[in-house]
């Protein structure tokens, strides 16, 4: 392994791959990009891989629309396969969110995100085997999907090699050196290296690495849960099956895996847990029952499905739930951590962003100022309009369960 470099990138999730893949691009020739363990060993791997653009505020859908824009376009801007499908987003929300929904979609059209709301019957002509009452309303964005969470980080890893990034797997990052206000170079399982730029993207494992070069981050590890399940034969089979569906009003979401089976989740369902790499918290029959119950609710279908598979993966939770993308701390370090279970679609424009930062001093793809890790000191969090559970769903799954 060389013993300097340019920038040195920590993990290689979907985050730092696209990191060191942007860089690269950028014309810095001495990248390296080093993960303790495998690329796309973690969240990246486990990921459901829903790309959407319906957030309830603005910075992050503009970060989610960049990040759409790269799957929709993946051959030319990286190369390789990221198993993008376009299924279509249905996102539904309970009757007292209509408001919130109307003035979200406002907003999300302003973003430039191609979205309009649906009535029970464009929902029916969308998917006709879903229940939904006279007076229901949801927003539809048909250029979302999902994509395969693992391919799309290889496939931007091994695009950052071929521009020349160096990749090392198997080494771990295990301090930040400095000298005077200064990034000065890293230490590692492999040796020191010396380097003026450091990016920190490796999730809830960074908080340890910026605490010792006196920099709080405000991140908490949790696991999520997914489950999946053979999808009713009254649906369409196949990798495009079924729109993906985000019921806000029943906390859950589905969406096509392989030809026959249906991913399940409920977004609000989190374990937490002691340290990031603990997140497999084994199978959990009670969620299983919650998720298909809850998708059910729309998709009567599922009622009792059988789980065929499930797992669980880490997420890196932040206070307002939305990332930390900022330089921070001594001179040269970036961070780009603090996902919040949400970093996958934005992965390709979040590493865009922080390239563009050090390369041209700023970030060009996407404004990343509200993503400041001071906004949690300064007490000017993202703020969002998010949407409530129905009652009849708060009663099963209990109240916290507002998501954006
Ligand atoms: C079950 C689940 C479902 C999800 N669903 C969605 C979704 O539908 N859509 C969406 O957008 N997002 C989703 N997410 C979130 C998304 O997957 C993550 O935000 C994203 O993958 C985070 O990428 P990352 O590169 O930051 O982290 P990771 O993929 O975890 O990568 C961090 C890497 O850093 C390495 N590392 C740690 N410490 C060191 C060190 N000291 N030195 C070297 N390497 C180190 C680790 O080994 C790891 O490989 C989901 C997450 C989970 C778990």
């Amino acid at each position: 392994m060389r013993n300097s470099a340019d920038v040195v990138v920590v993990g290689a999730g979907i985050i730092g791959s696209s990191v060191a893949y942007n860089l690269a691009r950028l014309g810095v020739r001495d990248v390296l990009l080093l993960e303790r363990d495998g690329v796309a060993a973690h969240a990246s791997r486990l990921s459901a891989g829903l790309v959407r653009t319906h957030y309830s505020n603005a910075p992050e859908a503009r970060l989610a629309l960049a990040g759409t824009r790269w799957f929709e376009n993946w051959s030319e801007m990286v190369g390789g396969d990221c198993g993008f499908v376009r299924t279509g987003l249905i996102n539904l929300v309970t009757r007292s969110d209509h408001e919130k929904l109307r003035r979200n979609v406002a907003v999300l059209k302003e973003v430039g995100i191609d979205t309009h709301l649906v009535g029970p019957e464009e929902l029916v002509e969308l998917e006709p085997d879903i229940r939904v009452a006279e007076d229901e309303l949801a927003a539809y964005e048909p250029r979302s999907g999902y994509a395969d969470p693992a391919a799309t980080t290889h496939a931007m890893a091994d695009a950052a090699r071929r521009l020349g990034a160096e990749l090392r797997e198997g080494v771990e990052v295990t301090a930040i050196r400095t000298r005077g206000d200064r990034v000065a170079g890293v230490e590692t399982s492999a040796g020191p290296v010396e380097t003026s730029h450091v990016v920190l993207a490796n999730g809830a494992w960074s908080v340890p690495l910026a605490g010792a070069v006196g920099l709080e981050l405000p991140i908490r590890a949790l696991a999520i849960r997914l489950a999946f399940v053979p999808r009713p034969s009254t649906m369409r089979a196949g990798r495009a099956g079924h729109a993906v569906v985000l019921d806000r009003a029943h906390g859950a979401y589905t969406r096509p895996e392989e030809d026959d089976l249906s991913l399940v989740g409920l977004v609000a369902f989190r374990d937490p847990i002691a340290d990031p790499g603990a997140y497999d918290v084994g199978r959990d029959p009670g969620f299983e029952r919650q998720a298909i119950g809850q998708v059910a609710v729309r998709f009567p279908g599922f009622a009792g499905a059988s789980v065929a598979r499930a797992h669980s993966g880490p997420i890196d939770m932040t206070p307002d739930g939305c990332a930390i993308i900022d330089r921070a701390g001594p001179e040269g370090l970036l961070l780009a951590v603090g996902m919040s279970g949400s970093g996958f679609k934005k992965g390709p424009a979040i590493g865009a962003c922080v390239a563009e930062m050090i390369v041209e001093g700023g970030a060009r793809t996407s404004p990343v100022h509200a993503f400041r890790l001071g906004r949690f000191r300064d007490g000017d969090p993202i703020v969002s309009d998010a949407y409530a559970i129905a009652p009849e769903s708060a009663a099963v799954l209990g109240p916290d369960n507002m998501v954006h």
